[in-house]
């Protein structure tokens, strides 16, 4: 084992979950595991706090409860208790494991108080470190020097880890979404490939999770490139879509965005969408964003068609398809310019605060003057592209007065 001492950044919770720690016993019973450790050696912010520990689940719920720290049996049965410590922060506390029946997702187990038995079964080098309160970290695998050349490397035999699991395809993939592949591990990506197909015993929801993760990582596009180079993407829905395509795409922070730009490079965007959709299980929400964004004879009638466009277009966007869409139509017009992220922010920023002005008349007002009921609902649609066109400012009197004209036209 190696081992290393590191400072703790400041983003990380130190106070709150120094706290746990103790609570469970301190640096001797309780570490920081995983991504967690991954992230701070890399300085990137992470989102989760894992912690590992031996104690068992039940002694883990009896010592917080004690301390009045609010506790979930997640996964109680695999050593995964979640605790809240603080208000709307939850780090999870996984008993240390050995996996005895390795096969499938959720294998048989065994807890343990051997830190290289739960190193042994986790996924990659650089996901089985443990660090203490004090920064020093345990590295069974050689982690710190994969983490040091950005390599992603499973544990042990790649292609038994895989027939094990075959989620940790789709982890493995992501990870080097994020690490780069500058450095890659052959025999690791090498199994990733063959066993592709091993994807199709995962639940839909699961290789959606991966997935959406994947496509907003710092390589999405390139490491999609290998992805589907290698045959992988008809176990992720993605048959149609050709690698060179995807080649000019600027993935950014917007899964649904970068996902409606993948499809548009197919030639029939809206069939692609159906088989994503399903294949990924996508929510009705996400669905309805996607064929938005997807379905180019509408996109040919919104008024902002780049980014570059003066911000009166930008407003008429937000008032013709609302904030929500314009969110993610603005990402995904984003991916086929280099624009610098605070630009993007920028917009963001203007259009949360930007408040549509309502469109003066309604249907009585169109009655008033004469328009039969049948006629109300084209009239309504007329009178909103005018008032977008003149931005928003025109009077009343104006506007109506362009209504008819362009009706009785
Ligand atoms: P993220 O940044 O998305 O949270 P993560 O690596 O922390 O990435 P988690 O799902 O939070 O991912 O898992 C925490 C840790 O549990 C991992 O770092 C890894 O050590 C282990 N792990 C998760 N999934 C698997 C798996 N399928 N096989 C083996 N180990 C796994
Ligand atoms: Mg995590």
């Amino acid at each position: 084992m190696k081992t290393m001492r590191m400072s703790i950044p400041s983003w990380f919770p130190h106070k709150q979950i120094g706290k746990v720690v103790r609570y469970l016993g301190g640096n001797e019973t309780t570490r920081i595991v995983g991504g967690t450790v991954r992230d701070i050696l890399l300085d990137r912010e992470g989102v989760d706090v894992d912690l590992a520990t031996s104690l068992a689940p039940t002694e883990v719920q009896r010592l917080l409860a004690a301390r009045s720290i609010k506790t979930i049996p997640t996964g109680i049965e695999h050593g995964t208790i979640s605790a809240i410590y603080q208000p709307g922060q939850i780090c999870e506390i996984t008993t240390l494991r050995k996996d005895i029946d390795c096969y499938g997702r959720w294998a048989s187990i065994e807890f343990t108080d051997r830190w290289d038995e739960d190193a042994a079964r986790r996924d990659f080098t650089i996901n089985a470190m443990f660090m203490d309160l004090d920064g020093n970290i345990y590295d069974y695998y050689d982690g710190l020097n994969d983490i040091s050349r950005n390599v992603v490397r499973f544990v042990g035999n790649p292609v038994r880890r895989i027939e094990e699991d075959a989620l940790r395809i789709l982890r493995y993939f992501r990870m080097l979404a994020n690490m780069g592949l500058e450095c890659i591990d052959q025999p690791s990506m090498g199994a990733a490939i063959t066993l592709a197909g091993n994807i199709a015993t995962l639940s839909r929801e699961r290789v959606r999770q991966e997935m959406c993760k994947l496509l907003v990582a710092p390589h999405a596009c390139k490491v999609l490139q290998i992805m589907l180079d290698g045959g992988v993407g008809s176990y992720i829905g993605m048959t149609d879509i050709r690698p060179t395509d995807i080649a000019d795409i600027q993935f950014g922070l917007d899964y649904l965005a970068n996902l409606a730009a993948t499809m548009l490079t197919t030639a029939a965007p809206e069939a692609a969408v159906e088989v994503i959709s399903a294949n990924w299980r996508l929510s009705n929400k996400e669905i309805k964003v996607l064929t938005q964004l997807c379905d180019r004879t509408s996109a040919k009638k919104y008024p902002l068609q780049h980014l570059h466009q003066p911000v009166n277009i930008h407003k008429r966007q937000i008032f013709a398809s609302g904030l929500s869409f314009y969110l993610h139509y603005i990402k995904l017009l984003a991916t086929s310019e280099k624009i610098p992220l605070a630009k993007i922010e920028e917009l963001e920023k203007m259009a949360v605060s930007y408040q549509p002005v309502a469109l003066p008349i309604n249907g009585h007002d169109l009655i008033a003057v004469g328009i039969a009921k049948e006629g109300i609902g084209r009239a309504l649609k007329v009178a909103k592209k005018i008032w977008m066109a003149h931005d928003f400012c025109i009077s009343k009197q104006d506007l109506m007065r362009i209504i008819l004209d362009k009706i009785l036209d």
